[in-house]
């Protein structure tokens, strides 16, 4: 077997990041590292966006930018300034290609395009081929949450259903990028929740962003136990545009699916000294909001700075209050006991952006957390704080 010092096995988001925080470390530049994916001809599969203060080392990739936010729930049309945040939006192919394309004038990396069949610690093995390692990076999940046939989706659907990984949700959805004729959006603010559209018996919303007044990424999006067939999501999106944008002609430009899991339960708990799960198997994601990619650059650059000082990487994130919280929010979710449009707009309608964002990124102070929490009705939350606390480890 060939053996290495790293093995990133998955080059998406978190396999790439890390891949771009060690070659940013000189220190590192002499290690030998291979990189492992299915499809290293990447497509433009996804568009991220995420918040964050300042610039960060992505933002010559951003596609756009916002500085306020709207939600909308029957009559109430909130529309917030996120100062001192910016919402921002890069495109999935952007990410990949300056990645690879810096990453391919280090020598010490070998690229490796073939499906993983299994990985040990410190191994991978593919149909013809293994290699060993010190540590290995793993993003592969067993299951691909991208749904392609009603076979992975029955799948998928058992998974959410399955007592071993309670309360456990999908956020899923289908985004397409449309152009107008002519100027029908407001560029200055992305439509970050509107729940006046068909709730699936769960919590759904239209999720619009502008990147030009004529062009927009406009996604339906549910947090429910069950995925949609493909089809389903098209009625939402077109009567929204109807709705919204009657009378106006537009095409579409690009179109992405998604399934993010909405859970507390680790997908992977096997992390050993040689294997380290990272993104969405190594718990980046937010239980309670699916947001995934600012916490797989933290990850990320964490592991790079323990390689970086020859310590123990690891990915396993602490329980601290904020994944409390995340547990009581998804279990009301999960328990249907309130409507994920109720509770965004109540926390929303009596908080500045900046306030929520700080607490959905981890960051908001008891203080944050207490004007957060008054927005919400009190014995729903503390009977539900209660039976997650018995249950929490
Ligand atoms: C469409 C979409 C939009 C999203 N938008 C946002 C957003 O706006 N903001 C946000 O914060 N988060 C978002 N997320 C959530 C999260 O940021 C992404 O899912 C992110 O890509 C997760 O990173 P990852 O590295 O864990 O997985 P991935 O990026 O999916 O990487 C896994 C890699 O493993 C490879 N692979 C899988 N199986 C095998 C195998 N058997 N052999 C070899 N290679 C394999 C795949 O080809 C892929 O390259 C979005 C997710 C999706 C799907």
């Amino acid at each position: 077997m060939d053996k290495y010092d790293y093995i990133i096995a998955g080059a998406g988001c978190a396999g790439l990041s890390l891949l771009h925080y060690i070659n940013q470390d000189s220190s590192l530049h002499q290690k030998s590292i291979l990189v492992i994916d299915r499809n290293l001809k990447k497509s433009n599969d996804r568009t991220w966006c995420f918040w964050e203060e300042g610039s960060s080392d992505f933002e010559s990739l951003l596609t756009t930018s916002w500085n306020a936010i709207s939600i909308h729930h029957r009559d109430q049309n909130l529309y917030l300034p996120t100062a001192p945040y910016t919402y921002k939006m890069i495109e999935g192919l952007s990410f990949y290609e300056s990645i690879i394309s810096k990453a391919k004038l280090n020598h010490n990396i070998v690229w490796k395009e073939a499906d993983i069949l299994s990985i040990d610690d410190q191994a991978v093995y593919w149909e013809g081929g293994s290699a060993t390692a010190t540590f290995v990076f793993s993003s592969i999940l067993h299951y691909n949450p991208v749904f392609k046939d009603a076979e992975s989706i029955h799948q998928l659907n058992n998974m959410a259903k399955s007592h071993t990984v309670k309360p456990f949700l999908w956020q899923h959805f289908k985004g397409i990028t449309v152009e107008y004729e002519n100027e029908v959006f407001d560029p200055s603010t992305a439509r970050w929740m509107d729940f006046n559209v068909d709730q699936q018996k769960a919590t759904a919303f239209m999720y619009v962003l502008p990147i030009s007044n004529k062009k927009a990424l406009v996604e339906y999006t549910v947090f429910s136990k069950s995925i949609l067939d493909k089809k389903e999501y098209d009625d939402p999106i077109n009567s929204f545009l109807a709705v919204h944008y009657p009378n106006q002609s537009f095409t579409i430009q690009h179109e992405e699916y998604g399934a993010i899991p909405m859970t507390q339960n680790s997908f992977t708990t096997r992390q050993t000294s040689g294997y380290i799960p990272i993104g969405t198997i190594g718990g980046a994601v937010k239980a309670s909001t699916g947001f995934a990619f600012k916490s797989i650059q933290e990850q990320t650059k964490k592991i790079a700075v323990a390689l970086s000082k020859e310590e123990q990487p690891t990915a396993i994130l602490k329980k601290t209050r904020h994944s409390f919280y995340d547990a009581v929010l998804l279990d009301i979710l999960y328990q249907e006991r309130m409507s994920g449009a109720e509770i965004f707009t109540r926390i929303f309608s009596k908080n500045q952006a900046s306030t929520v964002f700080r607490f959905l990124s981890n960051t908001s102070s008891i203080f944050d957390d207490i004007k957060i929490m008054v927005t919400l009705p009190t014995r729903l939350f503390l009977l539900t704080a209660i039976r997650v606390l018995l249950r929490w480890k």
